[in-house]
């Protein structure tokens, strides 16, 4: 399978690069980017054979079966349609897109031309949260009451940007984190959050977009969650809790890019440490993706799954800016 890349990022060059490589029969046959030289160098760097500035030329060899895009949030929309009417599997960054009918209109598109669509949200891929899924699938915490989810980090300098200065490339912790905490509540939940209430505001980073948030949702079944998301925690960690009738999972330092953390089940018995596989997330979601392409399995989290975290993101940016609470739209999906 050979891909071509659309976007010269860190995401990329930091973690899905390899994971690519990790894959039987795997090549990267070439790289865009809008800054010819910034694009050389990246292909020189990462031993990619080609950097293109125009996405048509790069699109035009046919010899590309896939394109991973992550360039900044506002050009997922254009480049993932190109790339579908050229007839090439997309895997497509998160956020998919600036609103929910381009995002419909991505996903529907690649329904139309046939080719595997998929979103990437890592989290659902780490050993953590399949053991946590497990947990909760199986009854050990009995009905779901309540869920929080600590998700409030430190953005690395070379990060910043415009990811908190820029809310015309999709900048804002709403867009950058909240999506994936939507994306593992419905992974965990199989449900999906009907309305929302929230708060954003700054506190250190943002530069006309929110670095910090905390939302409620309501979920079907009756459960509520609870998640706070910002840029500016040095000190906070991550994690994630689910309260049950029978059971409680509390689960540390597990919103991350790393396989590591911990978690341990409170119920009855007592306190029991739960252990889960240590796998790198990115290769198990090109993986996923590989075997989605050849018609064996799906993708780990699907275009349709992406429609929907960013369905919620935007719910939680109304609430907040509104004071109200907001139904979660999530475009007819
Ligand atoms: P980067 O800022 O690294 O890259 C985004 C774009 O910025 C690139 O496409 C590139 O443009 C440009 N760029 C990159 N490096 C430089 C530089 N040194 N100077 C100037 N411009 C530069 O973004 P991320 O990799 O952090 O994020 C990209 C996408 O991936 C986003 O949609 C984000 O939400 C998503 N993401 C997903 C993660 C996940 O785990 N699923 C984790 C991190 C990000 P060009 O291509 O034109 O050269």
């Amino acid at each position: 399978m050979r891909w071509a890349l659309i976007g010269a990022s860190r995401i990329a060059s930091g973690y899905v690069i390899d994971a690519i490589r990790a894959q039987e029969g795997a090549e990267i046959q070439s790289v865009l980017s809008s800054d010819a030289e910034r694009g050389a160098v990246f292909a020189r760097d990462n031993a990619i054979p080609e950097s293109f500035t125009d996405l048509e030329a790069q699109l035009a060899d046919e010899t590309v079966d896939a394109v991973y895009i992550s360039t900044t949030n506002e050009k997922h929309h254009s480049q993932a349609l190109a790339a579908i009417a050229a007839g090439k599997h997309v895997l497509c960054e998160k956020p998919l897109a600036m609103t929910l009918s381009d995002a419909v209109e991505m996903v529907e598109a690649a329904r139309n031309n046939a080719v595997t669509f998929a979103t990437n949200h890592h989290l659902r891929n780490a050993g953590s949260h399949l053991a946590i899924r497990d947990l909760i699938s199986s009854g050990r915490i009995g009905k779901v009451l309540s869920a929080r989810v600590f998700h409030a980090v430190h953005l690395p300098e070379h990060l910043r940007g415009w990811r908190i200065n820029d809310a015309s490339a999709g900048g804002g912790v709403i867009p950058d984190i909240t999506v994936h905490d939507a994306d593992t509540i419905r992974f965990h939940l199989a449900e999906d959050p009907v309305d929302v209430v929230a708060k954003a505001g700054t506190s250190g980073m943002g530069e006309g977009v929110e670095d910090s948030v905390m939302s409620v949702w309501s979920m079907p079944s009756g459960a509520m969650i609870q998640t706070h998301e910002s840029f500016t925690h040095a000190f906070a960690g991550t994690g994630i809790e689910f309260h049950g009738t029978d059971g409680s999972i509390f689960a540390r330092n597990v919103m991350t890019q790393e396989p590591v953390g911990e978690i341990r089940l409170v119920d009855t018995n007592g306190e029991t440490q739960i252990s889960f596989e240590t796998h790198n997330l990115y290769h198990r979601a090109l993986g996923l993706f590989c075997g989605a392409v050849r018609g064996t399995g799906s993708p780990s989290a699907d275009g349709i799954d992406g429609i929907k975290s960013l369905a919620v993101a935007h719910a939680v940016r109304e609430a907040a800016q509104s004071g109200s609470t907001v139904r979660v739209d999530y475009g007819g999906f």
